[in-house]
Formats: C-alpha cells, structure tokens, sequence
C-alpha cells in the first residue's frame, strides 16, 4: 500500500506492535525511513538479504527492468500474434477504443487541462513527446490524408475553397461568408413564410 511518510518523530509505528519490538531501517529501494520488527531485521542481517519498508519496494527491488525499446517490441509482438490467431481482433480493439473515449474524453481532457495549468514541467514533457511523434514522415502523411479527407467531407470548406480559387485568398473568404450568409437568411425566410 501507499507508503507512510517519515515524520520528525522517526518512522510511524507498526500498528499493534510497540516502538520496543522494532527498529528503524532505511529502505535500500526508496531510501525512506521505515520501521520494521526487530526480529525480521535480524532475520535479513543473519541471511544477509535486504529489508524492504514494504511489499511494493520489494516488488520493484525484484523486477527485471526492459529498457523502452524491448517494451515496444514485446507489444509489437503481442499484437502480432493477436491479429495472427484473430483477424478481427484489431478492429474491435478501435471499437471498444472509439466507445471508451466517446464516454470519459471530456473528462479525460479536462482532467489534463488540469494538470497542464498545475504543473508546466509536465506539459512540456509530454509536448517533446508529441513534437517527437509527429515529427516522422509517416505520422505528417496521414496527417495530410486525414485533413485532406476531413476536407473533403465538410460542405463549408469546400465553398470556401471553390471561392478562394475564384476570387484570391483574401476575397474568397469574405465572398464565401456571404455566400454563407446568404443562404441563412434564405434558408431563415423559408422557415418564417
Ligand atoms: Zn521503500
């Protein structure tokens, strides 16, 4: 569980157990300040082994660390072998990933809007991150694809584009909002009559 913290006092008691049968270590894996059962610290001094101020520092004393590039690789190969034995296995995962983000990404945005303004170091960690990604030549291709098909879809831009090519980049615009405009009020009129 969450580690308790040092205090001025030492480390916090063991619950039930007095101060007298137990003495103070220092974890060799957070470096806090812990209070253990005597007998337990004579026990690791006598096996020579190490003495943990918790299960979790224990645990992560115990884990063979991957670097970040054979974490990828063994995902890779995971999802190799997902597809391989099920061909509709990628498509359900975008599913049930599209679901999940149509019911918590408000949330989840607004939550990290939360911590960008609380801590910036964060935010400029995870910008670098990004910046990294989308500097690849493959994430700018279909980046280009997916605007150039957003595009495509949305009836506006498509005027607005039609109305730069006829009148420049600096009327179109403005003829295109009216144009706009236009068929507003029109489409207004038509609701009124
Ligand atoms: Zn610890």
């Amino acid at each position: 569980m969450g580690r308790r913290k040092y205090t001025a006092e030492g480390a916090p008691s063991i619950s039930g157990v007095p101060d007298s049968q137990t003495r103070q270590i220092t974890c060799p894996q957070c470096h806090e300040v812990a209070r253990k059962r005597t007998s337990a610290v004579h026990r690791a001094e006598r096996d020579g082994a190490p003495i943990y101020c918790s299960a979790s520092c224990a645990r992560s004393a115990r884990r063979k660390w991957s670097t970040p590039e054979e974490r990828r690789q063994g995902l890779r190969e995971y999802q190799r072998h997902r597809q391989a034995a099920d061909p509709a296995w990628r498509e359900r995962r975008r599913a049930s990933k599209r679901r999940s983000y149509a019911k918590h990404g408000v949330a989840t945005n607004a939550r990290h809007r939360e911590r960008k303004a609380a801590d910036p170091e964060y935010y400029r960690k995870y910008r670098a991150a990004q910046d990294l990604c989308q500097s690849s030549p493959e994430w700018k291709m279909r980046k280009a694809e997916y605007d150039r098909k957003r595009r495509d879809a949305d009836p506006a831009a498509a005027r607005l584009r039609a109305a730069i090519l006829y009148h420049g980049p600096i009327l179109g615009p403005i003829y295109a909002a009216t144009n706009e405009n236009r068929r507003r009020l029109a489409a207004l009129e038509e609701a009124g009559d």
